[in-house]
């Protein structure tokens, strides 16, 4: 949009008077925020009714994201950036003394995920409207977020995250959209009059969805899509009857936080209901608007597509079903073809203990209308596979199991595709996960390796690379990522090495500063920025990290004199707070990072920083600050990650195992553009066919190794008694399930590289520029455009 410096000025502060009723002189920052906030909506007002309206008009086919977590961080500078106002916007801003990223930190981030899914969620939503493609997201307006962390005597203290308290500018409460949701109760199937059964309610509990529509700006383009966020309340007929406190909370916890503990049976209960909750009303109002498009039913796999992200919202196929069957009074049969053709699933791990099982009185109580329907599947599905395949393939694919209802399963079956999220994913998925399926539906299986919004990872997270990029190679890279490529002609440019290097200078003084504010040490910008910022999990590896850094000390304190780059180890992480070893790593560190940080003796050569409370905000100040990027996790167990991704693309060398995109990194930057070290899928499988790892075989072979964790048992570390032994056997006792021993020298062997040619800047720069120019393939906007032409079959307004 069009905007001079003049008219923000003359807007903003008729909004601040109209709003607040206050002159410049008497706000705060809290109110120029709000004020900037609503005056951005009131500027994209126009385009969203707009795109809304079109849609509608020419009947678009549109795609829904189903996902039970979202990640969006904040939005203003986002949103302004997207509006094509950001530099506007922040000169009127410094003209009325006032400072754009000041105002920005007042928003408080919107937290509603664990970490990459939910942030995939985000980048997709952004490159959907961005790339003009009409789809939404569907999820859980949360009234609490992700948890906040603090660190307690090293420990994790988990604080609740309540950002709605000082109201949320973007979303609009949708009134006239909401809908009912019906829980418990008995239901019976009687005739329809008309040869038919149609379900009888008894007893149901019905509750009030009401939707929060947040939009999403498309990068220039005039497009608004919209996130929608479901909350619960109780129906306005049940106000007037008395409801006890318990009861009344029991209705509100269904939306009041993000992933309520799951180790007893009341939580698990809770994650169930929330999972049907936000599925049922999200695709009630999709049938809905579907329904006043007045179309024949049959046309609604050619106007809608559903896609459900991860297993939690894979309760989709038998909710389609059950509109389709009790509402439509289709035949099973045509109701089956119609959400399968409707559906499409996404495959986010291999880890067994992340695939979703519910006991079948669960389902059964709490839905049970919707647990007829997927006996109903699972028979049928029985009854046509066996003659075709046999009984132990259907045994090994079928629905209910032992007692137990399978999501994965329920979503496979019940969806036209199932996609993995990078090429090594997706193959092991074909291979081994998912391998009993693969046979039955091979054409159901493709790959669409992971993106990243490169929009915020370098817009607005890296101002100072943003503009060395436009001083090089112009500015049609910010429209159309393919031009970062161009960058690749300037390799042997000294000038354009000594800017980007000059620029990371600028990124590593502005987290230097933001440490020394939250940690109080002091760091230097001539150390290697060591970074692994992602949520803390035994397969993830932060552990094998850790022992490296403790070798470091060791040689350290065995030899001061030791000549050696600077480093600082930067991590960032949450541990779920039920998961007791992460907490125990997190623990672990932090003792080492206090050993470390106040032991003159290395004279500033090692430092070790843990941030407190990882979010998006803080990974925007931390990504353009990194040299290196740890993308450490055993091979295999790491679907694709998108910090890698962002971390390349702010110029990070990246340090990785060959798994996940990890590997496409590699092709696209080049072997001697990247680190590599450790086991193989292949060889971690060879481990597990033979059954012979033994990690006591490293520890006694090792020197070195034997040093290193033995600090942890005999009061090197200091304060970790307990922990340092829970540690300590964890890797010897129950042997390593993650590798980390039989990894850890070739991990060393790869630091010790990166120090050697981290020497050599010159040569250091023209590896990180070749990173720099090589992510294009990694942009959601590619990813989403594969998805929208393979899977969704949606098309660009534009
Ligand atoms: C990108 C991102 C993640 C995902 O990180 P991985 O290393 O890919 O697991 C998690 N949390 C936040 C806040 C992120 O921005």
């Amino acid at each position: 949009m069009k905007l001079s410096k003049k008219k923000f000025v003359a807007d903003f502060t008729r909004t601040l008077h109209e709003r607040f009723a206050l002159s410049l002189e008497d706000s705060s920052n809290y109110e120029f925020y709000m004020s900037l906030g609503i005056l951005t909506r009131a500027y994209y007002a126009k385009a969203w009714q707009k795109s809304t309206e079109q849609l509608k008009r020419n009947q678009s086919k549109q795609a829904y994201y189903f996902s039970i977590e979202f990640l969006p961080g904040k939005l203003l500078k986002s949103n302004l950036l997207s509006l094509g106002i950001y530099d506007t916007v922040a000169a009127g801003l410094k003209d009325l003394n006032l400072d754009l990223d000041e105002l920005a930190n007042y928003e408080p981030d919107m937290a509603l995920g664990n970490g990459g899914l939910g942030r995939l969620a985000s980048c997709f939503m952004d490159s959907l409207a961005s790339c003009g493609l009409p789809g939404n997201g569907n999820g859980i307006r949360y009234n609490y977020g992700l948890f906040k962390q603090k660190f307690v005597d090293g420990y994790q203290v988990e604080l609740p995250d309540s950002w709605l308290t000082s109201g949320n500018v973007w979303e609009v409460r949708k009134e006239n959209k909401a809908v009912e949701v019906g829980f418990g109760g008995e239901v019976y199937l009687v005739p329809d009059g008309s040869g038919g059964l149609q379900p009888l309610y008894e007893n149901q509990e019905i509750l009030r969805a009401i939707p929060y529509d947040t939009p999403v700006v498309g990068y220039q383009n005039d497009i608004i899509n919209q996130m929608r966020l479901w909350s619960v309340e109780i129906p306005l007929r049940e106000e007037g009857k008395y409801l006890t406190v318990e009861q009344r909370k029991a209705v509100e916890d269904i939306t009041a936080v993000l992933y309520p503990d799951d180790s007893s049976e009341a939580g698990r209960l809770l994650r169930l209901k929330q999972e049907y909750f936000f599925v049922s009303a999200g695709l009630q109002s999709i049938h809905n608007y579907f329904t006043s498009l007045g179309l024949p039913i049959e046309d609604f796999p050619s106007k809608v597509a559903i896609h459900i992200n991860d297993t939690h919202p894979a309760l989709c196929v038998p909710e389609l079903m059950r509109l389709l069957l009790d509402v439509n009074g289709l035949t099973w049969e045509k109701a089956w073809d119609l959400t399968v053709k409707t559906l499409s699933y996404t495959n986010h791990t291999i880890l067994q203990e992340a695939l979703e099982k519910w006991p079948i009185f669960m389902v059964q109580s709490l839905l049970p209308r919707i647990y007829q329907i997927i006996q109903e599947i699972d028979a049928r599905f029985v009854a046509e596979k066996t003659p075709q395949v046999g009984p132990t393939l259907v045994r090994n694919t079928r629905i209910i199991q032992d007692g137990v209802v399978h999501m994965a399963n329920l979503a496979i079956i019940g969806s036209h595709s199932t996609n993995g999220v990078a090429k090594l994913h997706s193959d092991l998925l074909k291979n081994v996960v998912l391998h009993d399926f693969y046979l039955l539906y091979p054409e159901r299986f493709n790959n669409k390796t992971n993106g990243i919004a490169h929009r915020r990872w370098s817009q607005l997270a890296n101002p100072a690379l943003s503009q060395v990029l436009d001083e090089t190679i112009g500015t049609t890279w910010r429209k159309n990522i393919e031009d970062i490529a161009l960058l690749k002609a300037y390799r042997e440019d000294d000038e354009v090495l000594k800017a980007l290097h000059a620029a990371k200078r600028h990124n590593k003084e502005r987290l230097g500063q933001l440490i020394l504010e939250k940690t109080g040490v002091r760091v230097s910008p001539d150390a290697i920025f060591d970074v692994q910022i992602k949520r803390l999990h035994a397969y993830k590896r932060q552990l094998l990290n850790l022992l490296h850094i403790v070798k470091l000390y060791l040689d350290l304190k065995g030899n001061p004199q030791l000549a050696m780059v600077p480093r600082v180890f930067i991590f960032g992480a949450k541990a779920a707070p039920s998961y007791d070893y992460a907490k125990t790593i997190i623990k672990c560190i932090n003792e080492v990072a206090n050993l470390v940080n106040h032991d003159d003796t290395l004279q500033g050569k090692l430092k070790v920083i843990f941030l407190e409370n990882y979010n998006v905000s803080l990974a925007e100040v931390i990504i353009p600050a990194a040299d290196v990027s740890e993308q450490i996790s055993l091979a295999s167990k790491e679907a694709s990650g998108t910090s890698n991704m962002k971390l390349m693309l702010n110029g990070a060398l990246t340090l990785a195992t060959l798994d996940g995109a990890n590997v496409e990194i590699r092709d696209a930057v080049g072997e001697e553009n990247i680190y590599l070290f450790g086991l193989t899928v292949p060889e971690v499988y060879g481990y597990y066919q033979r059954g012979d790892y033994c990690a006591m075989d490293y520890y006694h072979a090792d020197p070195v190794l034997q040093k290193v964790l033995n600090a942890f048992v005999n009061g090197v570390i200091p304060n970790i008694q307990q922990e340092g032994h829970v540690i300590f056997e964890s890797l010897l006792n129950y042997n390593d399930e993650y590798f980390v021993l039989r990894d850890f020298a070739s991990y060393v062997a790869a630091q010790a590289a990166i120090e050697a040619d981290y020497q050599n800047q010159r040569h250091w720069t023209q590896m990180s520029l070749q990173n720099i120019a090589s992510m294009a393939r990694f942009s959601s906007d590619r990813t989403i455009e594969s998805y929208a032409a393979d899977i969704w079959h949606i098309e660009s307004k534009q």
